[in-house]
């Protein structure tokens, strides 16, 4: 996929997705998260913020992103904020639908299973500022 080899090739992740409505490309990016130290900029994230701006909205309802990867809970949530009619990942492209709000268990697609980092976020977000 392109927007994998860009990635690569500006030196960071090889990760990257493209978002499509009508047929035509919308929204793209690679990953940069490390180029521009920005853990939330993710291919998706990017394609996403890409789509935006080129449409002059937030609401990406009737596009279709397809991105080199199964998303993360973040960019799936994204994804599911921006009103994606539907997410298609993977070097074979398989259908994750529509994205919805994280209820999937992401431990074994993303390998968190090993990481010594846990995806809660009870311990960093807490309830009561004043
Ligand atoms: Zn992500």
């Amino acid at each position: 996929m392109e927007m994998r080899r860009l990635a690569v090739a500006i030196g960071d992740q090889g990760f990257g997705a493209i978002i499509v409505k009508g047929g035509g490309i919308v929204g793209q990016a690679p990953s940069r998260v490390i180029v521009r130290h920005d853990p939330t900029a993710h291919g998706e994230m990017e394609a996403i913020r890409d789509a935006g701006r080129r449409l002059g909205t937030n609401d990406l309802n009737g596009c279709v992103m397809y991105t080199t990867a199964r998303p993360c809970r973040m960019c799936e949530t994204a994804g599911y904020s921006a009103n994606l009619a539907r997410v298609y990942y993977g070097s074979e492209m398989t259908d994750a639908g529509p994205p919805r709000l994280s209820v999937y268990a992401v431990s074994a697609t993303m390998g968190l299973r090993s990481s010594p980092r846990r995806l809660t976020t009870q311990r960093t977000v807490s309830p009561g500022l004043r």
